[in-house]
């Protein structure tokens, strides 16, 4: 992913490979620069200091890279070109490792803003280079099952380094059938032990399916392969999702409560994400909001990040909305731009969403609901949820918390929810479709 694509998305682990010259030595943004600064006449040109100018504009970039990680950040660095000692470590190491048949290199340049970065970083920041640097955690073992063939761990990756160069060379053809990938190593007992952070949706994951859980929160699995990339029609729901949740918190902050203000704010996320395909869904999605009455009442709060402590478990998540309705009343608001519809007196969401906004608001909130945007919308199904509803779901929510330290891809549920899993070209999707009668 570049950076460019990267503004305005946020992930736990940012790795930022290749810090070097090659990749951030004035280049086609010098002539960006001058290209601008012509643009607003010849004699400007003489008037600016293009030099300084592309090196704010490359600071101004590493730094929204930067700041994309939300916990961990590695930032990794070759040597300057003006070293007198030639020895590459990084270079050499990554040289050793690749196999021979692998058409990319790393290479070796300088960057001087790396300089600059480090000059910046606090005193007590930690460097664990070294630890990093000579550590291997886990183990690559087990055996990979491709169609009928058992392939070694080693057999497997060179079968994918082929993959990889066929893919480049374009020379990859389409398969005849099916295959599927089930992969031992994946049954086995995980160590280190996985750190889990909880979320309503994490939850509501594990409690469907042990092994969707494992999949999408623990080991971060690959989702399906479709044909155009998503769906039949190249259009990601995830992506559309996305787009109206985001746009729709930005016209809070911006106090927009025009539908032309809110096709602009998604049309420029849409550029900035080059979601082409998805842009005329997320419009729709907007235009169903204002179809709804709650897109006239007054917006108190937008994606509001809460933590709520359940019997010494942490739970993470963001409060969509929260609104003042006609009567002076406060409601919590959670989007929903999906075809899945929500059993508002079954699920554990909204009430958990209300003993958030405890610690959030001064005014109690006792009324919760979603607001239906995709397909099966527009509406809105909300309801009040009193005292001993949120009892016995924060006691629910702490016995599945207790129990998902036994998460394991071993284990898995099939239902109604295999028909939205990412995984469902596994084997018990396969199953789940028998039970379904096909679909
Ligand atoms: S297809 Fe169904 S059973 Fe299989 S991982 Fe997904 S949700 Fe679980």
């Amino acid at each position: 992913m570049t950076i460019h694509k990267s503004k305005g998305l946020d992930f736990p682990v940012v790795l930022m490979p290749r810090l070097t010259a090659d990749e951030w030595e004035p280049g086609s943004r010098t002539y960006d620069t001058f290209e601008s600064a012509l643009s607003e006449g010849p004699e400007s040109v003489f008037d600016k200091d293009l030099v300084a100018q592309d090196a704010n504009e490359a600071r101004r970039i590493l730094h929204v890279g930067i700041t994309r990680a939300e916990e961990i950040l590695v930032l990794h660095v070759s040597r300057e070109k003006n070293d007198t000692d030639d020895e590459r470590p990084v270079h050499d190491a990554v040289e050793s490792i690749f196999p021979e048949s692998v058409p990319w290199r790393p290479s070796n340049g300088h960057l001087p803003i790396w300089r600059d970065l480090q000059e910046c970083l606090p005193s007590n920041h930690a460097d664990w280079t070294a630890s990093l640097a000579s550590t291997v955690v886990g183990d690559v073992s087990g055996q990979v099952t491709y169609g009928s063939e058992n392939l070694s761990a080693s057999d497997g990756r060179d079968r994918v380094i082929t993959f990889g160069n066929k893919l480049i060379e374009g020379s990859i053809e389409r398969e005849p059938e099916n295959r599927r990938f089930s992969i031992d190593a994946l049954t086995g007992p995980m160590t280190p032990n996985p750190a889990l952070q909880h979320s309503y949706t994490s939850l509501e994951a594990y409690e469907e399916c042990p092994r969707q859980h494992f999949l999408d929160y623990v080991v971060n699995g690959f989702s399906d392969y479709r044909e155009n990339g998503y769906g039949g029609d190249g259009i990601s729901q995830r992506i559309v999702g996305l787009l109206f949740h985001d746009t729709a918190e930005i016209a809070a902050k911006e106090q927009a409560a025009e539908r032309a203000e809110w096709y602009a704010i998604c049309e420029r996320l849409a550029g900035q994400r080059r979601a082409t395909y998805e842009l005329p869904v997320a419009k729709e999605c907007i235009d169903r909001y204002f179809d709804l009455d709650l897109s006239g009442w007054e917006i108190v709060d937008a994606e509001r990040e809460f933590q709520l402590e359940v019997d010494g478990h942490e739970l993470v998540g963001f409060i969509d909305a929260v609104y003042r309705t006609p009567d002076g009343e406060l409601v919590v608001i959670d989007y929903k731009a999906t075809e899945r519809h929500r059993d508002i007196d079954e699920n554990k969401q909204l009430p958990l969403y209300l003993l958030a906004s405890r610690d959030l608001y001064e005014e109690p909130i006792t009324r919760a609901g979603y607001a239906y945007v995709g397909d099966i919308g527009p509406k809105v199904e909300a309801r009040s949820f009193d005292e001993g509803e949120l009892d016995s779901v924060r006691a629910a929510v702490s016995t599945t918390m207790d129990q998902i330290k036994e998460t394991s891809f071993s284990r898995y549920e099939t239902g109604e929810h295999c028909r939205w899993c990412q995984h469902s070209s596994l084997p018990c999707g396969e199953e789940w479709r028998q039970e379904d009668g096909g679909r």
